[in-house]
């Protein structure tokens, strides 16, 4: 909901501190064109969502039953409810818990409110890739906890967020610990514009100024992980008029993305599907999933076995292989189970189900992953094929 004042072209000087994790570029390869199409024609089809209305609320039902068919619990939802206009709208709130740092938080968030028109771009672009963030870590442990949280209110100024901040995270005892709030604005672009450039924000406000230098930082770290794992350029900006706002002036560390390509529709009629560019924010979300695996730790890698009995259990055999693989269950109870074998682009070359022996003869000689999914419980592993 804002316009772009300044901006410096990010021209790449900055050394990389981070180096291309093949393991998150493999999740990120997994983003959906069709999943992204289809959460920005139903979040338009939801109409005008304004602040408290019943559209608004559809909105929320729509998100909540969104991320339940992503495998997450009612457990993992809360509903952070606030009044404007004499009407009651919520901010959703999905806690994925860490690992390591159950009690730390990284929070990716975006407004679904919209203004005068049904906000296919501001900001059904961000909650769509919000969505697919959620849907892909699913299954995925992190070091840090997440919150992927929806913000109403926004367009009234920011009510939500800063509702947010002051009865939840200033309200927890002790005040809940964020490493960092990256928020996700209009990535819509331009319908027949080259929309290959995202704007990333960092903190320039004065007001404290004590935490910039940290979303600083993490600003530098997302516009790496935007070309690790994207095919999109980064221009930086500073961040200004949207939810991360009232986390700034509580002193968390903040930083966003917004479109470059700036649309001409924000907060009218004309804000369509039809005028944006879908493509734009598939490269938007790959991008973010690289990020949100970077900034929350993925505590799991290749070859190392999540904490949970049925998964250790786990192994295959022979490695390399050549016609078949032999599956194997330390703790032979498993029954019911799909081994799927994707290369590392993520497309599937094999599926099955219940079964421990599996044809792989018409595998070219190479490296593919394999991945053995019992109930919620997923473990990746290396095979070699020769
Ligand atoms: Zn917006």
């Amino acid at each position: 909901m804002k316009n772009l004042l300044f901006s410096i072209l990010f021209l790449g000087f900055f050394a990389n501190s981070q180096t291309f994790n093949q393991n998150y570029a493999n999740v990120s390869n997994l983003v959906s064109q069709t999943n992204i199409n289809s959460y920005l024609q139903e979040f338009e089809d939801l109409g005008v969502k304004t602040t408290g209305s019943t559209a608004n609320n559809n909105a929320y039902t729509w998100l909540k039953n969104k991320y339940l068919s992503f495998g997450y619990s009612e457990n993992d939802i809360t509903k952070d409810n606030f009044i404007y206009n004499g009407q009651t709208t919520s901010n959703l709130i999905l806690t994925k818990q860490g690992t390591k740092y159950p009690n730390i938080y990284i929070i990716i968030c975006g407004h679904y409110d919209t203004i005068t028109g049904k906000g296919t771009n501001d900001n059904g672009s961000g909650v769509s890739v919000i969505l697919e963030v959620a849907r892909l870590l699913k299954n995925i442990n992190t070091e840090y906890s997440i919150k992927f949280i929806n913000f109403s209110g926004e367009e009234q100024g920011l009510l939500g967020s800063a509702h947010y901040v002051s009865n939840v995270v200033n309200a927890t005892n002790p005040k809940m610990n964020i490493r960092l709030v990256l928020n996700i604005d209009e990535v819509g672009g331009i319908k027949g514009q080259t929309n290959d450039t995202v704007t990333c924000e960092r903190d320039e406000s004065s007001n404290p100024s004590a935490n910039n230098a940290a979303s600083n930082t993490f600003t530098q770290q997302l516009m790496n992980c935007v070309t690790l794992y994207s095919t999109l350029k980064t221009n930086l900006s500073y961040a200004y008029a949207s939810d991360y706002m009232p986390f700034q002036a509580n002193g968390e560390i903040i930083t966003g993305l917004f479109e470059y390509n700036e649309t001409p529709y924000a907060h009218t009629e004309n804000d369509t599907y039809s005028n944006l560019d879908p493509v734009y924010i598939y490269n938007i979300a790959k991008a973010t999933v690289g990020a949100v695996q970077h900034f929350a730790v993925v505590a799991q890698t290749l070859d190392t076995c999540t904490p949970k009995d049925i998964v250790m259990s786990f192994r295959f055999y022979p490695n390399p292989a050549k016609d078949h693989l032999q599956l194997e269950f330390l703790n032979s109870k498993t029954q019911r189970f799909t081994f799927t074998i994707t290369d590392f682009e993520g497309k599937t070359l094999s599926k099955t189900e219940n079964q421990t022996r599996i044809d792989i003869s018409s595998l070219a000689k190479g490296i593919y992953l394999g991945t053995f999914k019992v109930d919620d419980q997923v473990i990746t592993k290396k095979i070699m094929v020769e």
